[in-house]
């Protein structure tokens, strides 16, 4: 998912992703116009949304996806305290994923990166909750005259929908956040990583079963429309369950993986050849390939089809390698004896489709989506066999 940037928080990118903006749009709406105006106005046969309404509409909107940010801030948070980097957290339209690089490496992690979402979502809704019901008991004393109103129906709102997220979270199906609980505890029991995603995601795809059954039975039995957002969520959370569940089983097959046993062997070319030459001498004859760029003593950059992109056709007699490539300084390496999940995670956390293997100085090779494709298919024919 990549989104919007609107701003970087301890770090990472906070993301509004396309869905994001018609899930605000319909809750400005249903809150501005249908929800609050009723509410501010108890009692009256036909109601009209005012500036009032609107406002808090949009007001418990922003505050809504502030609490959805703060949840996955807080597994954010606890992530980074654990060692492991967060990129980026993107809200969409139901709710927000942070983008945690790299699966968690022992039960206790996951079960604390997983558990402190709920606990920020219960701690929202005790808070709200309790300022609703202060504004409540300032509102029958008749301080105010009335005015506390807009307040209480805002307060109470977050409280009710942040206890909502957590609950909802806590379900124990993979990839909730309550399903990772399950699987750190089926994990450290078990002490297999792929067993414990394997039953927590079958948990994950009852709820999915069961929030698609409950959306069916509403609809025919005349609750409606409103369950078909249930079937959504539910569609969501069984492909989410499958994925996650897959995802895993990579990951797993490549444990005990090094570097050196997939990488590319790394082809030399100097920087004082021109984009033309370059392109005609090397990237026609492997296009896909990246290249390290070296004067024979030091390790300079490295060069691809990605660099020459931006070079017009006029330009290539002109400029030279050395002027186009990715310096050396600005890139993320490996070393050969890296474990390929460290590959994988170094991948997922750098803009760059390949990274280079150093050994003693010198680039050996490049690994990269290809090399890590390309075992994986081996694999998985020989587990056919
Ligand atoms: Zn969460």
């Amino acid at each position: 998912m990549r989104g919007w940037r609107i701003g970087k928080i301890m770090g990472i990118d906070i993301a509004l992703d396309a869905s994001w903006f018609l899930i605000f749009f319909l809750l400005v709406y249903t809150l501005g116009f249908i929800q609050f105006p009723r509410d501010l106005h108890p009692g009256r046969f036909r109601v009209s949304a005012d500036a009032i309404s609107i406002t808090l509409g949009i007001a418990a909107s922003v505050l809504l996806f502030a609490s959805v940010l703060a949840h996955e801030l807080s597994h954010s948070w606890m992530a980074i305290q654990l060692g492991t980097s967060v990129k980026r957290i993107t809200l969409f339209i139901f709710g927000g994923v942070a983008q945690i690089a790299g699966e968690p490496d022992r039960p206790l992690s996951e079960f604390l990166i997983a558990i402190m979402g709920p606990l920020m979502s219960v701690a929202l809704a005790a808070l709200f909750g309790a300022a609703w019901l202060w504004l409540r008991i300032l509102d029958s004393a008749d301080v105010a005259n009335g005015m506390l109103t807009p307040l209480i129906l805002l307060t109470g709102i977050l409280a009710q929908v942040n206890g909502s997220l957590a609950l909802f979270n806590l379900a124990p199906g993979f990839p909730l956040d309550g399903g990772r609980v399950l699987r750190a505890i089926l994990w450290g029991a078990t002490h297999s990583i792929a067993t414990a995603t394997k039953w927590a995601s079958r948990v994950g795809q009852l709820i999915a079963v069961l929030l698609i059954g409950s959306a069916f039975i509403g609809f025919f039995t005349g609750f409606g429309i409103g369950g078909i957002w249930n079937a959504f969520i539910g569609l969501f959370l069984w492909n989410a369950a499958n994925e996650g569940y897959r995802q895993t089983l990579m990951v797993e097959s490549l444990r005990g993986v090094s570097v050196s046993q997939l990488m590319t062997r790394a082809e030399a070319v100097s920087p004082d050849l021109t984009v033309g030459e370059f392109v005609e001498q090397y990237l026609l004859r492997q296009r896909d390939q990246t290249f390290v760029v070296t004067d024979g003593f030091a390790f300079l950059g490295v060069i691809g089809t990605s660099n020459i992109r931006n070079v017009s056709r006029p330009e290539w007699n002109i400029r030279r390698v050395r002027d186009v490539m990715t310096p050396s300084t600005s890139l993320q390496v490996l070393n050969p004896s890296d474990s390929v999940t460290t590959a994988l995670a170094r991948l997922a956390n750098s803009d760059a489709e390949e990274l280079p293997v150093l050994d003693a100085g010198q680039v050996v090779g490049f690994i990269g989506q290809n090399e890590l494709a390309r075992y994986l298919r081996l694999n998985a024919e020989r587990k056919q066999m």
